[in-house]
């Protein structure tokens, strides 16, 4: 198990030109602290991954940053405004996705998204195109008291994107979803981010973290663990095995070759000697397996 990760000055001066900016930031629920102390970046067009168990304080640091709740000590600021002292600056350049709770079954996929878009003083909002992108073209006009959870958390998106937000927070946004409206919510989610949007992502899903995230952030007990390239963590910390079968004299037989330096290569050519080479993989560590050699703990 490892100590939370603590700031260099380098890191401090790569807040400057983040988009979103958490310094030191602590949160208690009456005595219980929740978030004690975490700092982190995301850049313009990156996605950050935060990954960690129930109750580890990834929903407690989303309120803070979308001003729900008010930082006990630190800063966070987003697009260079602190989210407390310029919040409706803030407000407008955020988009924000959480469960798909307020949301208000009379009325319709589009007259959400225009109601939204009025919120936040928008004239015109482009409703059918949103839905397009979400694949509820065809239920646009349609109550939402009707839409299934993964329509609703697809609607969810949607208005989360209606002011075209430079900066996108989404709690969890695929949790549950069946296999369609999770691939659509992650299609949107590169798409974003390719546009420019920073994307701060809480999950504890380790694939999506894997797949979705440019770097990603281990964390657990309201403190930041590790914070890196999903890649470079299961590198660094993960081990790696190369599984081989071969055929011998009509016997099928499997090796696992731990993968740890150049004896690992010789080891390999002893394996794979005298007979009928079947098949090689490489196995790599999983998030999950990092994420427990690091904090100490699973992600379930
Ligand atoms: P989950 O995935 O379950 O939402 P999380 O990582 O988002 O987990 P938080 O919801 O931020 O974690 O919770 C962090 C800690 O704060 C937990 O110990 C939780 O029990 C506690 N907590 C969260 N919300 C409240 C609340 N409204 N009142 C009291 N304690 C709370």
């Amino acid at each position: 198990m490892e100590a939370p990760v603590t700031r260099t000055a380098t890191q401090r001066e790569a807040a400057a030109t983040a988009a979103i900016a958490v310094d030191d930031v602590h949160f208690s629920y009456g005595k219980r602290p929740a978030v004690r102390g975490i700092s982190f970046e995301v850049a313009p067009g990156e996605v950050l991954g935060f990954l960690g168990p129930n109750g580890a304080g990834k929903s407690t640091t989303i309120k803070m940053l979308i001003g729900q709740y008010r930082p006990e000590r630190g800063s966070i600021r987003v697009l260079g405004h602190d989210v407390v002292r310029e919040r409706a600056v803030v407000q407008s350049r955020l988009g924000v996705c959480f469960e798909e709770k307020n949301l208000y079954p009379t009325m319709s996929g589009v007259e959400h998204l225009r109601f939204f878009g009025r919120l936040h003083g928008l004239r015109k909002v482009d409703a059918e195109g949103l839905l397009e992108r979400v694949g509820l073209a065809t239920r646009g006009r349609d109550r939402v008291g009707g839409y299934s959870k993964g329509m609703r958390q697809r609607l969810m998106m949607a208005r989360a994107l209606v002011n075209d937000p430079d900066v996108l927070v989404l709690d969890e946004p695929s949790d549950g979803l069946d296999p369609v409206s999770a691939q659509t919510i992650r299609g949107v989610i590169q798409e974003q981010a390719a546009r420019g949007a920073a994307v701060l992502l809480t999950t504890h899903d380790m694939w999506e973290a894997d797949a979705l995230a440019d770097r990603v952030a281990f964390i657990n007990d309201g403190r930041i663990y590790a914070i890196d390239k999903p890649e470079t963590l299961k590198l660094a910390h993960g081990k790696r095995s190369v599984r081989v079968r071969m055929r011998r004299g009509g016997e099928v037989e499997e090796r696992v070759i731990e993968w740890s330096g150049a004896s690992s290569a010789a080891a390999l050519a002893e394996a794979t000697r005298d007979g009928e080479l079947l098949t090689v993989h490489t196995e790599e560590a999983t998030l999950e397996a990092v994420f427990i050699q690091m904090t100490g703990r699973g992600l379930a």
